[in-house]
């Protein structure tokens, strides 16, 4: 390929991150992402194919793109996913797939997960009380995100994080034991800020428990978290360890502390559309060149049109902020 500048926005970040959602489908309903009842997926044949996900990494990764996450929806609820994997693995270029998966059905499927070549693993886990998870997925399953949390441990992921979303009134309660829970199992706990994404349109300001809100609430407990040096400034989270060295935080802060200024991701939703922020209104639409007769140049051309088009930040916090009209379930987290 001709066209080898990286991607490069113009504010002068670099995008080497990929976020691809597999499926806007999922088993569970948080109230965050989705909505409970009568959700409209797309129709299964206007989601991209392996062929065509590939292909696509396969043409950003000559632009700089190196490491990839797979999301969704639920990505695996997609059936074959680690077929997927394999054809990623087998791209130039790209050094780390990861996952973000509910765990439901992770049991079953770490082993072959760890066998395509998968390397990292985020899992979901916003509580450890039934009544928490029924609370916030409406639906049941608690006990297979925990089978299947030891089971990807068991098959041989390391570094396994957990993500809680961080939300008033229900997270308070679960911010102790999840830390227990990352301390007994040297796992590393997330938390994450509720964000504006829910499919009902109900977040309100008052529901997010900054990042320092839950620092405090661990600290109360725990004493001190000692901040961790990020290895990778592009990276999230800031992350702390806990004075006695056992278990891990990190606090993914994006409306109270954004950190858009070191964002380099791009995302390609279900259906094939380029989205240079979680938060944006406007689309790239990469399957119409994906399945007609697009050559790579011109993909490369609608990925560099994303990017040139990124905003300096999401503008959660300023007064003339517009919610996406699309939800998190059909974005990818
Ligand atoms: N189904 C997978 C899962 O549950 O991890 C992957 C997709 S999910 C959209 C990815 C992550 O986004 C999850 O950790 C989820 O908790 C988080 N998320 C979803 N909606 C959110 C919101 N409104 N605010 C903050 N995080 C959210």
């Amino acid at each position: 390929m001709s066209n080898v500048r990286p991607l490069t926005d113009t504010f002068g970040r670099v995008h080497t991150n990929l976020r691809i959602s597999v499926t806007d489908r999922c088993n569970i309903r948080c109230f965050y992402c989705m909505p409970e009842e009568n959700t409209q997926f797309r129709p299964r044949d206007e989601l991209l194919t392996f062929e065509e996900i590939a292909r696509f990494t396969r043409i950003v990764a000559a632009l700089g793109i190196n490491k990839v996450r797979l999301t969704g929806g639920e990505p695996l609820v997609r059936a074959e996913l680690p077929k997927l994997i394999e054809m990623l693995r087998r791209t130039p270029g790209i050094e780390e797939i990861a996952l973000t998966t509910n765990g439901i059905l992770l049991a079953e499927q770490a082993e072959a997960l760890k066998r395509a070549g998968l390397d990292r693993l985020n899992i979901s886990l916003d509580g450890l009380s039934e009544e928490t998870f029924k609370r916030i997925s409406r639906r049941e399953g608690l006990d297979r995100v925990l089978e299947g949390i030891f089971a990807a441990r068991r098959v041989g992921f390391e570094r396994i994080r957990l993500n809680a979303v961080a939300i008033r009134g229900i997270t308070e309660a679960e911010v102790i034991p999840l830390g227990e829970f990352a301390r007994r199992h040297g796992m590393e706990m997330r938390f994450i800020e509720f964000m504006p994404l829910d499919a009902e349109g109900n977040w309100e300001t008052d529901q997010v428990i900054s990042g320092e809100e839950i620092r405090r609430l661990l600290e109360s407990e725990f004493g001190p978290l000692v901040p961790v040096e990020r290895s990778d400034p592009s990276q999230p989270a800031v992350d702390f360890r806990f004075a006695d060295g056992v278990g891990r935080i990190g606090l993914i802060s994006p409306v109270s502390q954004p950190f858009c200024d070191q964002c380099n991701r791009l995302r390609l939703t279900a259906e094939g559309k380029v989205r240079n922020c979680l938060f944006s209104n406007e689309e790239w639409d990469a399957l119409a060149l994906l399945r007609g007769q697009g050559t790579d140049e011109q993909i490369v051309e609608l990925i560099r049109s994303s990017i040139a088009a990124k905003k300096v930040g999401h503008g959660i916090d300023t007064p003339d902020f517009v919610r996406s009209e699309r939800a998190m379930y059909q974005i990818g987290g």
